[in-house]
């Protein structure tokens, strides 16, 4: 039921930008969540106010993209791409811009809804300051992150009492898979109150084009075994292991095997860095001739892509949700996919794909010749994914959820106040 009344929320995503182009370094996932959930939820009656950090002059200071819907870039440093781990001291700042921007304007929000760790900071902080209900989406968690990296950043500290904190005190967690909602429990704190919610993805874009009319237009034979990536460039997503499972298939050789990574890169940053690790393991295991990086994919090309493919591949070391094996299945595609964090709740083996364990390249090897081998077994798997996306993973739905408990929380007592300060459209 959508609520009868618009009232003005604001969700915060301080690094990810939702109006940004997606596939680049630091822009994926949790880009793609805000967007679509601030859309959903606009179609759905709320009035919805996207904050995050304006990070190059040519960006527009306010992007309205419907009615009800807008992206908000504050100033919080230097007007340029600062990475993750270098944001939080420009914090105090974002937050001090939020202040003024309601002042401004003359309301206050009652419901912030904040994503990963370093908006979660930001909205405790206003929460201090003003009564306001706090929903929180981690996106990532430290503790996962830096149980699988080597090199463990300065703020890795500071990061990790901010989430412990954060699942203590925010009026409402959202966590995007059971599996991440039982990280939350066992890795960050007993206390708290978590609501799984998981993510979604556009099943009208997805999922309406037929394998060889997308191929065509690709350039991609009939004949070929169509092996796909799609994603950031970034070590945690475990390209190499995908490229060293094309090398050890039983199909090299013998079918016209070809293997595509999509996915934007910049030379000298961190994902071209790994784009050119990735492009010289490829050389050295002679896959060259038959892998394809065909760069960043937007939404328009991509689900020619994904109906290309015969089998999609994500072999992520973790991944809290993974919208990638989404749109994959909602395209009717089977993915193999790592046996990792939420990869394990949208990708039922057998059913919709297959699970392999992470970084093991003889699993993932096997698992996507089964699929290669079998065009009928493919097609199968491919439409029960449809089927699973239709009826789990729609925007529509998750907005609805997230509608549901957004009126819950504004409608418990001790949101009177808040309540009081809510701004009609
Ligand atoms: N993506 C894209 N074009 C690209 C690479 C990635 O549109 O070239 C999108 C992809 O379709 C998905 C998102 O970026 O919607 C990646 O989300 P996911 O949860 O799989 O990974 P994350 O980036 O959050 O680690």
């Amino acid at each position: 039921m959508f609520p009868s009344k618009k009232y003005r929320i604001a969700l915060i995503s301080v690094d990810g930008d939702p109006a940004v182009e997606i596939g680049q370094e630091e822009a994926g996932g949790q880009n793609v969540y805000v967007r679509q959930v601030g859309y959903a939820l606009a179609e759905q009656g709320w009035q919805v106010d996207m904050f995050t950090r304006r990070s190059s002059p040519e960006q527009a200071a306010i992007a309205q993209h419907s009615p009800n819907c807008r992206t908000i870039r504050l100033k919080a440093g230097p007007c340029e791409f600062i990475g993750r781990d270098q944001l939080f001291g420009h914090l105090p700042e974002f937050m001090a811009e939020f202040q003024k921007f309601q002042q401004l304007h003359g309301y206050s929000y009652p419901l912030i809804h904040t994503n990963y760790w370093l908006s979660s900071w930001v909205g405790m902080q206003l929460k201090k300051q003003q009564p306001m209900i706090q929903v929180h989406t981690y996106h990532s968690l430290g503790a996962i992150k830096y149980s699988t990296i080597a090199d463990i950043p300065p703020i890795a500290t500071q990061r990790l009492a901010i989430e412990k904190a954060c699942l203590e005190t925010v009026d409402q967690v959202v966590a995007t898979s059971p599996q991440e909602q039982q990280h939350l429990r066992t890795l960050v704190s007993r206390k708290g109150r978590i609501e799984m919610i998981p993510c979604g993805t556009d099943i009208d874009n997805f999922g309406n084009i037929e394998r060889l009319q997308a191929r065509e237009k690709l350039g991609i034979a009939p004949d070929a075994k169509m092996v796909f990536y799609v994603g950031r460039f970034d070590r945690r997503k475990g390209i190499e292991t995908l490229v060293r499972a094309v090398g050890e298939s039983s199909l090299r050789g013998k079918a016209n095997l070809q293997l595509v990574i999509g996915g934007g890169s910049r030379p000298g940053k961190s994902d071209g860095i790994e784009r050119d690790r990735i492009a010289n393991i490829v050389g050295e295991l002679e896959l060259t001739d038959c892998t394809n990086f065909a760069g960043r994919l937007d939404h328009e090309i991509l689900p020619f892509y994904y109906a290309a493919a015969d089998v999609c591949v994500v072999p992520s070391h973790y991944e809290p949700f993974g919208l990638v094996a989404i749109e994959a299945m909602a395209s009717k595609t089977p993915v193999v996919a790592s046996a990792v964090g939420g990869l394990q709740f949208t990708v039922i083996p057998e059913v919709t794909g297959l699970l392999a364990p992470p970084q093991d390249k003889l699993a993932f090897a096997a698992a996507i010749d089964r699929i290669l081998t079998n065009p009928d077994w493919r097609d199968q798997l491919g439409a029960a994914g449809r089927q699973r996306v239709e009826i789990a993973f729609s925007w529509y739905s998750v907005a609805s959820r997230l509608t549901q408990l957004y009126t819950h929380l504004l409608a418990q007592p001790t949101a009177v106040t808040q309540k009081k300060a809510m701004m009609a459209a």
